[in-house]
């Protein structure tokens, strides 16, 4: 109760906190608590309750290559790619992490050559997700090594390319930058590739790609990822990484991301049966809509601030074009302006450019808090004149 307390105490954003005008707004993390409501809704539907004596083994299911995955995530996790349309998993292996977070490393240790005199250099295009690099070396690993921008890497040798599409921090689309493929493998990190995020466009079809439940259902606490993995070998190599790493995934999550998917699921094909009219992606990516319509809005009163637009695309899941909603914003600032320090000022804490290998006219801006605290990062934003002074 202690640490609970403490927790509440050190985090501003904590849904007991009442914010007034003057408080500080932590939109540093993407912590997906924008979509709470949604399953708070649901009541009991997604209630589990384990017994003293259940799930006690190590073990799950020893015919599988991932022999700590529980079948019942196994067959949610295939179930929702084909409801929603954004990823092949038929005849894939699928292996799953502690959050996609620990299948990343997996992932570059089941790419990477014991053999090699030199470690696999890892890059991914500028601005990239800020924890990639830290997440490659705090290790010091002789097998990998980060090496920054994959739009300048130069190098002749072997290298891994990280592909995040849509991209964390900017919400653009991407595919990978690096020529010399002969000599490179991707990881494709498809975190935020949800209908509540951007237009699901086609099945995606990639040798390796992440995903995780903390940018799909918002249930970030339970640390559920999963990789969909072409070969077998690499899968097996990836499965090895996490039996070293923590021996298996905990079961009372898998369990519970199997219940929460299976939800989903049925939700969906209500929806397309017009037996109801609201699911989760549709209910998210409506909340995301009207987020960034309201973000759009306080930045032009703003004179502070832009955002790039984002294309229409159809959508193949919700049936209507659609632009994408990202779960970050990446506001700019004027040339020279410190974006992060000038938010700072505000009272809202977010990552300035340089984290991402960019400017530091940009930050990034959480768009998935709760929803007072993005009721008052509008309300100063849209305070701010031009100049950088703070009205009111
Ligand atoms: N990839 C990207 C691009 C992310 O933004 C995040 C979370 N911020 C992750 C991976 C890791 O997510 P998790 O470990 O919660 O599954």
């Amino acid at each position: 109760a202690n640490a609970i307390t403490k927790a509440s105490l050190a985090s501003p954003n904590n849904a007991k906190t009442r914010l007034s005008p003057d408080s500080v707004l932590n939109l540093a993390q993407g912590d997906p608590t924008a979509f709470e409501p949604y399953w708070r809704n649901l009541g009991d539907k997604c209630t589990m309750v384990i017994s003293g004596s259940d799930l006690m083994s190590y073990l799950s299911d020893m015919g599988n290559i991932c022999w700590f995955l529980e079948p019942e995530l196994a067959e949610a996790i295939r179930h929702l790619h084909i409801e929603v349309g954004n990823a092949i998993s038929k005849d894939r292996h699928i292996v799953i992490g502690t959050g996609s977070t620990q299948l990343y490393q997996a992932a570059l240790y089941a790419l990477s050559s014991p053999d090699s005199s030199e470690p696999i250099s890892v890059v991914s295009a500028a601005p990239y997700y800020s924890q990639y690099p830290p997440q490659t070396d705090y290790l010091r690993s002789g097998l990998y090594k980060w090496a920054g921008d994959a739009f300048t890497f130069d190098n002749d040798g072997p290298f891994i390319e990280i592909v995040n599409s849509p991209n964390n921090p900017d919400g653009t689309i991407r595919e990978a930058v690096v020529v010399n493929k002969g000599k490179g493998w991707l990881i494709h990190d498809l975190a935020y590739y949800w209908p509540q995020y951007t237009p699901i466009t086609h099945v995606a079809d990639h040798d390796i790609m992440l995903f995780t439940l903390s940018k799909c259902t918002g249930h970030a606490g339970s640390r559920i990822g999963w990789a969909l993995v072409k070969d077998a070998e690499v899968a097996r190599k990836i499965t090895n990484f996490i039996e070293f790493n923590s021996i298996g995934v905990s079961k009372e999550s898998q369990l519970r991301a199997a219940k929460i998917i299976g939800v989903i699921c049925d939700g969906c094909q209500d929806f397309e049966s017009s037996k109801s009219d609201t699911n989760f992606f549709e209910y998210a990516q409506r909340l995301m809509a009207e987020r960034w319509k309201k973000l759009r809005e306080a930045v032009r009163s703003s004179e502070v601030f832009s955002l790039a637009e984002y294309p229409l695309d159809f959508c193949n899941f919700i049936g209507e074009f659609t632009k994408s909603n990202p779960a970050f914003a990446w506001l700019q600032c004027k040339e020279d302006v410190d974006c992060e320090k000038l938010l700072r000022e505000l009272k809202v804490m977010v990552r300035g450019g340089k984290q991402f290998e960019a400017d530091e006219m940009y930050a990034r801006v959480s768009m998935l808090s709760r929803d007072e605290s993005f009721n008052l990062l509008l309300e100063k934003l849209s305070g701010i004149k031009g100049g950088g002074t703070i009205n009111g």
